[in-house]
């Protein structure tokens, strides 16, 4: 149990950050499922990188920006893009097999990229990246992977905002609380998608890591800019799927149910706007005319070129009995992506020392006030290895002595009524889901934000009374989906203007210069 890094966090930017410090450093890898079970793995569309002719990082870097309303920060975007190719490359080194045509990749095109930009692996970009990255890991004799072992907090070595210097961890099979240490550690835990009632994002995505490193007094950013994809599979069943960006790329339409287009009333790029507006402008449509959803329709392509290009689609929605050569895709928005994050420079450092984020946790200034589609993928890999780096270029150090010994202790017996705290727990996490989806979610106005945020301090009140050492799991999970839910409520009521993914019709409109809780340094 000695290590020098600790990563929270086994998606594609704790798997990127591990391969690249071993076998350098001795490393932790933990995650709190298997090693894929986080949002990366469910990644279908693939990930940017101005591969194409006649395509530059200038024109990506353009397209990002223009997507990002004016909250990007551009050297930091710049510097992400910049790195694009050669990540891509670093993947295939790796063994992943991205689509070709030809000799080249094969390039889809996404809403809001100019151009064909889009590497990918059929429409299962991120099974494809996961399995050759964790294949490589299982490889590694310098990374320890510490599967079902949950992140609780940061060890400091004082008030928050100390160095950090380790990590208490709750081994879920066991139920065991351990402190492991280690000079640097590194927060990839990806995003807090489970915020919100209809999600895209795996039940792991409770912004625990969020959480974590807002409590040790870490500086945290654009909380406010929930992404809500546009066409998540409406359907009883759906479970979350998502119907890729990919589909519109390609010439899907989305459509009222008498089969009529709306988008090009809304926005000159049509299906092609950032997704923002096409979200926006779906619920504006389903509000109007009291739908559950619009259709999206793809039936113009034939059944071959489905099949070649989006396999995972059409045998999931085959298997609820939508054949998507012939019939239209029932489709809504639905919760997607944190934009927001633990702020961090490009090397992924925090501003707690010792303490590094990245991936979809983190907040680099790429994305600003709202993601280019695939450019997440993209941050997680560059960033992922630049953390790396950043901790191979400081000298190898010993973690502080007082962490050094591994404490364990058994977490508190479990309480008498634990049928019903059970219980309790999830009817608490399901309510506080409910109020952030009518209350801050696509439409937001001041009254609904005051609603969410009484919601939520009550919740926090009550959470309260709870000793922190009794929690398992799923209070662990509902204490930090609260807190995260009150960073994106404070962040959203403080900003007088919509911007990018926050709208609030109390003030539709753009400021000059944005407001907010924090940017990132
Ligand atoms: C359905 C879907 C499709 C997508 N498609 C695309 C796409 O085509 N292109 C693109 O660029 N982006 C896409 N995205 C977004 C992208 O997949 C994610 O932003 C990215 O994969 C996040 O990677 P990550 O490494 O930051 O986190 P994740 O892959 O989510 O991994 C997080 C890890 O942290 C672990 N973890 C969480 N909390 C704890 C804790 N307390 N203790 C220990 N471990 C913990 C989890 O178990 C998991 O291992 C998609 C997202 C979804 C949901």
């Amino acid at each position: 149990m000695a290590f020098d890094v600790i990563i929270i966090g086994s998606g594609l930017a704790g798997l990127a950050a591990a391969l690249e410090l071993a076998p350098h450093r001795r490393v932790a890898l933990v995650s709190k499922g298997a090693l894929r079970s986080g949002a990366s793995q469910h990644a279908q569309g693939g990930i940017a990188a101005p591969l194409g002719p006649g395509d530059s990082v200038a024109a990506h870097l353009r397209d990002t920006l223009e997507a990002g309303a004016g909250l990007c920060d551009a050297n930091a975007a710049r510097a992400i893009i910049d790195q694009a190719c050669a990540a891509i490359g670093w993947l295939q080194a790796q063994g992943v097999a991205f689509s070709t045509e030809g000799a080249h990749l094969h390039l889809t095109r996404e809403g809001g990229h100019g151009q064909r930009r889009i590497a990918h692996a059929a429409d299962a970009t991120g099974r494809a990246i996961i399995a050759a990255l964790v294949a490589r890991v299982e490889q590694q004799p310098a990374i320890t992977v510490l599967a079902r072992h949950c992140a609780i907090d940061l060890l400091l070595s004082g008030a928050p905002g100390s160095r950090c210097h380790g990590v208490r961890l709750l081994d879920l099979d066991r139920g065991l609380r351990r402190d492991i240490a280690a000079a640097q550690v590194v927060i990839a835990t990806g995003g807090a998608g489970q915020v919100y009632a209809s999600t895209t994002a795996p039940p792991s995505a409770t912004g625990d890591g969020i959480a974590i490193a807002a409590r040790a007094g870490a500086r945290v950013a654009n909380l406010a800019f929930t992404q809500f994809h546009p066409t998540g599979l409406h359907h009883p069943r759906a479970d979350g799927f998502l119907i890729s960006e990919a589909v519109r790329g390609e010439g899907g339409r989305l459509c009222l149910p008498d089969g009529s287009r709306f988008m090009p009333a809304h926005d000159p790029r049509a299906e092609l706007a950032p997704r923002d507006i096409v979200a926006r402008a779906i619920h504006a449509e389903m509000q109007r005319h009291a739908l559950d959803c619009v259709h999206l329709d793809i039936r113009h392509q034939p059944r071959d070129f489905l099949l070649a290009h989006f396999p995972l689609i059409h045998g999931r929605c085959l298997a609820l009995g939508l054949d998507i050569a012939t019939t239209p895709i029932p489709v809504a928005p639905t919760a997607h992506y944190t934009c927001g994050g633990i702020a961090t420079d490009i090397d992924g450092r925090s501003s707690v020392p010792g303490l590094y984020a990245a991936g979809e946790a983190a907040c680099t200034g790429l994305h600003g006030a709202n993601r280019l589609a695939s450019n997440s993928l993209l941050e997680c890999v560059v960033t992922g290895r630049a953390a790396a780096r950043d901790i191979l270029a400081s000298p190898l150090a010993t973690p502080s002595g007082a962490a050094m010994a591994t404490a364990v202790a058994p977490a508190h017996a479990a309480p008498a009524d634990a049928a019903a705290m059970a219980a309790c727990v999830a009817r608490q996490r399901q309510a506080l889901r409910a109020s952030m989806s009518r209350d801050a979610g696509i439409v937001r106005s001041d009254a609904s934000l005051r609603r969410a945020a009484d919601h939520i301090r009550a919740l926090r009140r009550a959470l309260e009374a709870h000793d922190p050492a009794d929690d398992g799991l799923a209070l662990l999970e509902l204490r930090n989906l609260a807190l995260v839910a009150d960073l994106i409520v404070g962040d959203a009521q403080a900003r007088r203007e919509s911007r990018g993914a926050h709208f609030n019709q109390d003030w539709p409109d753009r400021a000059e210069a944005a407001t907010g809780q924090a940017a990132p340094p």
